[in-house]
């Protein structure tokens, strides 16, 4: 497996504060990292706008995560940011400006992205055209460091099957990530995203696609996406893929 060794052993590189969706402060989640033994976490709010979803700046979000981080020193803290792609030509929600501020920048797709999870062609031909489009686009823009759970369209893209997803087209998008020197995020809720699927066709085919990625040369991390304090650190489903892949 390759690892991005950018990142420390004990990391986890994605979650989530009241800054957007999450249910504790970024205290609370610093604190909890450092109770963990965490080595390196980063804080990965979603940036819609110029503004985080509770009203606040970059520079307060910034404030608040030196405060913790000064406080609880043991463990390192990125200031990550998490965006979402728009389209195709790989339009991101970040705002350009603040973007360069961030230690660490995910981007991920969902339900904004257009030509694909909304507005979606019905040929199945021309949307794969739009899917790989967006990941060149995407991975060509120098300041995105992760790709957020690549491929999580069971809940984006109507009949959505992996079976779509050939070894061929799997190479040309890994070919995009080696280019632009992006990390692919092994997810610990990326079953979360294939409610209609069971469980065991999610991981199978999901160590499928990260096999081909690894044996491509793409890198890993890991990261929880988690949303309280209590996810901090989680990896046990992002284990289980690990463990599939070694099996397949
Ligand atoms: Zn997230």
């Amino acid at each position: 497996m390759n690892f991005d060794e950018r990142f420390k052993r004990k990391s986890d590189l994605h979650m989530h504060s009241t800054y957007s969706d999450g249910q504790d402060s970024i205290e609370l989640m610093i604190r909890t990292a450092a109770m963990n033994k965490m080595e390196e976490i980063a804080i990965t709010d979603h940036l819609y706008d110029e503004r985080f979803m509770n009203g606040k700046s970059v520079d307060e979000y910034f404030r608040e995560i030196d405060d913790a981080a000064d406080h609880y020193g043991q463990v390192k803290v990125l200031k990550g940011v998490e965006g979402t792609i728009l389209d195709s030509d790989g339009g991101i929600s970040i705002p350009t400006k603040a973007i360069e501020k961030f230690e660490l920048v995910l981007v991920d797709f969902a339900w904004k992205a257009k030509g694909i999870a909304v507005d979606a062609p019905l040929c199945k031909t021309d949307l794969m055209k739009n899917i790989s489009k967006a990941f060149k686009n995407l991975c060509a823009n120098r300041h995105v460091d992760i790709i957020a759970h690549p491929f999580n369209f069971g809940r984006l893209i109507k009949n959505f099957s992996f079976d779509w997803l050939k070894e061929s087209f799997l190479e040309e998008i890994a070919g995009y990530f080696i280019e632009g020197n992006k990390s692919f995020e092994i997810m610990n809720d990326q079953w979360w995203w294939f409610p209609e699927l069971h469980p065991d066709v999610v991981t199978n085919e999901y160590a499928r696609i990260l096999n081909v990625f690894n044996s491509c040369g793409v890198k890993f991390t890991i990261g929880s996406d988690s949303h309280s304090h209590q996810g901090i650190g989680n990896r046990v489903y992002s284990d289980v893929l690990l463990d599939a892949m070694s099996k397949a």
